[in-house]
Formats: structure tokens, C-alpha cells, sequence
């Protein structure tokens, strides 16, 4: 009897094999329009965290490409080991559908979450790490034996339109793959190879992160879909295969504090609203879009939740960052320079900034009308910083204003401090022209 599996029950089968398995038919492009779309989700060794932030995507959001509601967008038929409302043998059989060549001509997509164990570790104690389904496959007894989602992995691959990865441990084997793992565990890219082509030419499409952001992994979908309809280019992947659009980019040239790194103000605690590069924030070196895009409906970030980052989109995540929350070595360079540069620099913005805040009115008035509180009055150093900084700012441009001479006579410099002036009728009527 076969055995039950988290999937439920599983009617055994014979697995394909590279006899019965039939050859992939590689597709011209554009296949459009396409009405229906499969995605095959697999998941390997994950916590899931990759689904829950696709669950949250916002742009496009996963239920406009389910109910097939996105413009221009085939309706995505979506079969995943936790949001599926299929279970046991039902749930696989599409999968088997699928391995076998029978979607009747619909394309199908291949997602994996988690990493992909190396199930020939698991084999040798007769165990396995990471299964969905069983088949009757290779026990003496005829028992069924768990299907690896590696296994899956590899039947799938070849046959669909694109293979993504998504999530670090996917992407490059993440944190199961650390250093001293007993399992083995490596990326889709590693298990699959160089060599591998989609059947219409792709090889796996990367889309990091842990968890990644969602809207990073729909909007990636939505654009692969977009060229399989004919509608667009062939989206640009980076030499990694990440979406080059939403990965080019480091944390810290999007990073909301990036502005005290530059000024050499750094954050000695966690809360403070400085540069978090001390605490051991590793953003100048790392590609990710999250502060810029937000985590979920473009709120939240690393950084902005005040958290450092710790690369976890890099394909050296986790043991080239590791210890955490401890500062990066290369950092120390670049603060002890940051610190001395931004040490002047601030002290001249600062200036700049309190010439910035005052009317030009209240120069000429020599008072800023603020009830709020006092504001200090333009100092003889201030007045003279002033005129030289106009003199360069100004060099070979026009200056606002009319030329000398013939500045306006309601409040200028011939008639100073006068709001009396300013509030009498007859000056607002224009009588005093
Ligand atoms: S917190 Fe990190 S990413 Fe942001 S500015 Fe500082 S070093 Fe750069
Ligand atoms: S900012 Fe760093 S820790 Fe945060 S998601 Fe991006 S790579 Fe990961």
C-alpha cells in the first residue's frame, strides 16, 4: 500500500524515464497570446517565507494574475503544495501531467522555492530530505517511495517555458547551504548546470532574497509573460540571471540614510536615525532594491524598519557575512574617511541650510516674522558668506531680481524695515509707484 505522504495519500505510478519521457519540444517565440499559464511551484528546503511574500505582492498582486484579470496577462494556473486546494494524489497528478508532456499545449512555468538537497546524502540511510508525492519506484517491496522535489525539479525543468528561482536558498543555496551543512544543499542553478535552456531557450532566472520582496518576483513573472505574448522585449537578466532592472543597484545608493553616511553621522545604537554601517550594515556591497521598492506594498525595508543589512540577496549569503551585527571590515576605510570629509562637510551644509531658510523678504527686513520662536538674525560672517556664495552661484547667470536700480520700492532696500509701509493702503493699492 502506498504509504501517506504531507500531500495525502498517492496513487503509485511508474516515474518517467529518459526512454518514456518525451522529447521537449522547443517552442518558437512569441508564443501569444496565451490564455492559460501552469506554475509549477516546488518547493525544497524552505520555511515557505518565499510564498508569503509573494502571497503579499502588490504590483502586479498575485490574485489579478490568478482570477486573469492583469491586462495582457494569460490567467495563471497555479499549483503549490500549500495554497492549492487540491491534496494528495489530485495535487501531484497535474505535476505528472506535466512531466508527461499532456498539458494539452499549454505552456507551463516551473517556480522552486528552498534549497535542493542532495537526496544521494538522504539515499544512503534510505531517508530523504525534501519529497512531494510517491511512486512506486526502485523497493524491493513495492512500496512507494517519497519523490524528491529535486527529482521533480529535473523531470520539470526541461519542458517549461522558464525555470525561476526565487528566494536566496533557490537563488544560491542560501542558508541550508552554509558552511558545515550536513545535507549538501546547493541552488537550482547548481543542480540544473550551466548548460540547462528552458524549451523556449531561458536558462533559470534568478530572483533573490530572503524573503525576497514580492512585488521583485510578480513583476518579474508579469515581464517574462509580457515577451512570451509577443508584447515585449526579452527582459534584461544581469550575468547571474537576476532581473537587471531591480538588482543593479546596491542597498545603500537607495538606502534612506545614505545622506549620514555621507555626512560621517553614524549610529552608535539600535533607533537611532543615522547610517547603520557601525551596528555592521554591509548595504554598499550588496544588490537589493528593498528600500527603494518597500517589503510589502512599498512600505517597510531593512533600513528603514531600522534594521542593518546583512546580503542576504548575495550569492555569498550567509558565511561571507557572517558574524552578523558586527562591523564589516571594509568599512572601517570607508567611515574613518566618510568621518573626516563629512566632518567639514556637514558644518558647511549646515550653513548653507540656515541661509536656505530665510525670505529673501526677511533678509531685506532684517526680521522673520515666526511667532514660533526666535530666529537668530544674519551675522556679519553670515551676511558676508552670503555675498560670496551669491557672487559664484550666480558667475555667468542671471541673478533673480531686476537690475540694480530698479528693484521694486514697496519694501526694498531704500525703504528698510517698514512693514508699516507694507501693510498701508495706499502702498498695496500701488499709490506709492
Ligand atoms: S544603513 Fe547601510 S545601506 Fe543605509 S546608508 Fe548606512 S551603510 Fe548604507
Ligand atoms: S537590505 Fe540586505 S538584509 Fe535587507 S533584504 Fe536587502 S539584502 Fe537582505
Amino acid at each position: 500500500m502506498a504509504p501517506e505522504t504531507a500531500t495525502g495519500t498517492i496513487k503509485a505510478t511508474q516515474p518517467p524515464t529518459e526512454a518514456t519521457q518525451p522529447k521537449v519540444q522547443r517552442e518558437r517565440l512569441p508564443l501569444g497570446p496565451i490564455k492559460n499559464i501552469h506554475v509549477y511551484w516546488l518547493a525544497g528546503m524552505s520555511c515557505d517565507g518565499c510564498t508569503i511574500a509573494v502571497a503579499g505582492a502588490t504590483n502586479p498582486g498575485i490574485e489579478g494574475l490568478l482570477l486573469g484579470t492583469v491586462p495582457a496577462m494569460p490567467k495563471m494556473l497555479l499549483h503549490h503544495p500549500v495554497l492549492s486546494v487540491e491534496a494528495g494524489a489530485d495535487f501531484v497528478k497535474s505535476f505528472q501531467d506535466a512531466s508527461h508532456g499532456k498539458l494539452e499545449g499549454e505552456p507551463y512555468v516551473v517556480v522552486y522555492e528552498g534549497s535542493v538537497a542532495d537526496e544521494r546524502i538522504a539515499k544512503r540511510t534510505g531517508g530523504y530530505f525534501s519529497a512531494m508525492g510517491v511512486e512506486a519506484i526502485e523497493d524491493a517491496d513495492g512500496h512507494g517511495q517519497p519523490v524528491p522535489t529535486a527529482t521533480w525539479l529535473s523531470r520539470l525543468a526541461p519542458g517549461a517555458a522558464a525555470t525561476i528561482a526565487i528566494g536566496t536558498c533557490a537563488t544560491w543555496g542560501g542558508i541550508p547551504s552554509a558552511e558545515g551543512n550536513p545535507t549538501g544543499a546547493m541552488s537550482v542553478m547548481d543542480l540544473l548546470g550551466a548548460d540547462y535552456r528552458s524549451a523556449l531557450g531561458l536558462p533559470v532566472i534568478n530572483v533573490p532574497g530572503c524573503a525576497p520582496v514580492g512585488d521583485n518576483f510578480t513583476e518579474t513573472v508579469f515581464a517574462i509573460l509580457l515577451f512570451l505574448q509577443g508584447l515585449g522585449p526579452l527582459p534584461a537578466f544581469d550575468e547571474l540571471g537576476r532581473p537587471a532592472w531591480l538588482f543593479k543597484e546596491t542597498v545603500h545608493q537607495g538606502c534612506t540614510r545614505a545622506g549620514y553616511y555621507e555626512e560621517g553621522t553614524f549610529a552608535s545604537r539600535y533607533g537611532d536615525p543615522e547610517c547603520l554601517v557601525e551596528l555592521g550594515c554591509w548595504g554598499p556591497v550588496v544588490n537589493c532594491n528593498i528600500v527603494k521598492r518597500g517589503a510589502i506594498n512599498h512600505m517597510g525595508g531593512c533600513m528603514k524598519a531600522g534594521g542593518v543589512c546583512i546580503g542576504c540577496t548575495m550569492p555569498g549569503f550567509p558565511d561571507k557575512f557572517a558574524p552578523f551585527y558586527k562591523t564589516p571590515p571594509g568599512a572601517t576605510l570607508s567611515t574613518f574617511a566618510s568621518h573626516g570629509v563629512g566632518t567639514v562637510m556637514r558644518r558647511l551644509r549646515r550653513l548653507s541650510n540656515r541661509e536656505a531658510s530665510r525670505e529673501h523678504r526677511w533678509d531685506v527686513l532684517g526680521h522673520v516674522p515666526s511667532g514660533w520662536a526666535h530666529v537668530q538674525h544674519q551675522t556679519v560672517m553670515d551676511k558676508a558668506i552670503k555675498f560670496f556664495y551669491q557672487k559664484w552661484q550666480h558667475f555667468r547667470a542671471k541673478a533673480p531680481g531686476r537690475p540694480p536700480g530698479q528693484e521694486d520700492r514697496l519694501w526694498g532696500a531704500d525703504r528698510p524695515g517698514v512693514r508699516s509701509d507694507y501693510l498701508d493702503d495706499s502702498a498695496v493699492r500701488g499709490d506709492d509707484r
